[in-house]
């Protein structure tokens, strides 16, 4: 069977657990948590990072930072994973849900300006498969309107709008580690801080909203509860592990454009053909290879192919279903219809993409999409 992801192993991570383990300090913000934020900050001009055990939480914090309130509204793309929404239903925000594009399932910026209101709080990007959202036309929006930007980024390590890395762009962002995503720890993620007057806070948010990080630098004589918080900290061996991914950064890189561009030329004649669509990069994105996808004509043409690649040994699989249809929101939603976002949850089939993927693995996977359509 070829597998849909295997996460990548440097060979690196067993020193770094060693280290970790000899200092005695597996808890968070110990040494290897400063190295990759150091790291981040340094690679990618973001003015703070913060590593969490998760996006979703690195999101959560957001909502906090942000001080999102019960009757707020938050406009967030329907084609996205839960944890985009759930951080601000968390705090009682009302979502309100916006289409995606019709040549890519990122949130249609065109469409943002109908949905802000007097309640409006904040726009919150999310660059899918690494590919940037159109951040000027966003970012002019915001302003126009005071409101806040976060960038759901979790799919987006080392992508760029323009020449800005994503995730620098918005007033926050978030990103994941998770083993599915280009960089990853297991679980782990990361908040990443524009606007340095959120940065005190968030260290407090961290800490279960206590001023630990003042007392370790002798500034309190008590260590105190002075915010709210929660435990939004990563511990030492999953920041060990991602430092060993940050060593490697360039090279996961080029692999997975390698394989990526494999996949866009073996794939290409569906494209041409109108048998289905390949993945639609704007000219303002560069993006990071984290996801190559089709997308097919209708539901049921993506169900028999998923089932015809299973049959020969080939792990495709569905991904986001729309947000504004599902169990918890649907009876919540106000009733709008979001075609293409329907459409990218009912027709889109992600192939296998991961480091160990083998050239003759992609031929094989290619030559059953063509034998599918044929
Ligand atoms: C993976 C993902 C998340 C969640 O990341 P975790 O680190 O698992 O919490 C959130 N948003 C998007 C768009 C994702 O792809």
């Amino acid at each position: 069977m070829i597998h849909f992801n295997q996460p990548y192993i440097t060979g690196l991570e067993k020193k770094y657990f060693k280290e970790v383990i000899s200092s005695k300090i597996l808890s968070s913000n110990g040494k290897f948590t400063k190295k990759c934020q150091q790291f981040f900050e340094d690679k990618y001009n973001f003015k703070k990072t913060i590593l969490t055990p998760s996006c979703t939480a690195a999101l959560e914090m957001t909502t906090l930072l942000l001080s999102i309130q019960p009757g707020d509204e938050v406009i967030v793309p329907s084609y996205t994973f839960v944890s985009t929404a759930n951080a601000f239903i968390l705090r009682g925000a009302k979502i309100v849900f916006a289409d995606s594009y019709k040549e890519n399932p990122n949130i249609d910026a065109a469409s943002i300006h109908a949905l802000i209101t007097k309640k409006t709080k904040a726009i919150v990007p999310v660059h899918y498969a690494g590919v940037a959202c159109d951040m000027d036309t966003i970012i002019n929006m915001a302003k126009k309107n005071n409101l806040y930007v976060v960038e759901d980024a979790a799919q987006a390590i080392g992508a760029y709008y323009k020449n800005d890395p994503l995730g620098s762009l918005g007033n926050l962002a978030a990103f994941s580690f998770h083993e599915t995503k280009n960089i990853s720890c297991g679980e782990g993620g990361m908040l990443v801080i524009n606007d340095e007057k959120y940065t005190k806070r968030a260290e407090t948010i961290r800490d279960k909203g206590t001023n630990r990080i003042d007392f370790l630098k002798g500034k309190v004589d008590k260590y105190q509860w002075v915010d709210i918080g929660s435990s939004y900290g990563l511990n030492e061996l999953s920041a060990s592990f991602l430092y060993a991914q940050l060593q490697r950064i360039e090279n996961i890189r080029q692999k997975r454009k390698d394989q990526w561009q494999l996949y866009y030329k073996e794939l290409f004649s569906l494209e041409k053909e109108g048998k289905a669509m390949l993945p639609n990069i704007p000219a303002y994105a560069v993006h990071n290879h984290h996801i190559f996808y089709l997308v097919c004509k209708n539901l049921e043409e993506r169900s028999a192919l998923i089932a015809f690649l299973h049959k020969r040994g080939i792990n495709a699989v569905f991904h986001n279903q729309s947000l504004h249809k599902s169990n918890y929101y649907k009876s919540k939603h106000d009733g709008r219809e979001l075609p293409n976002a329907d459409r990218f949850s009912d027709c889109l089939i992600r192939l296998p993409l991961y480091y160990k993927l083998s050239t003759a693995s992609q031929n094989k996977i290619s030559k059953n999409i063509l034998l599918f359509y044929k």
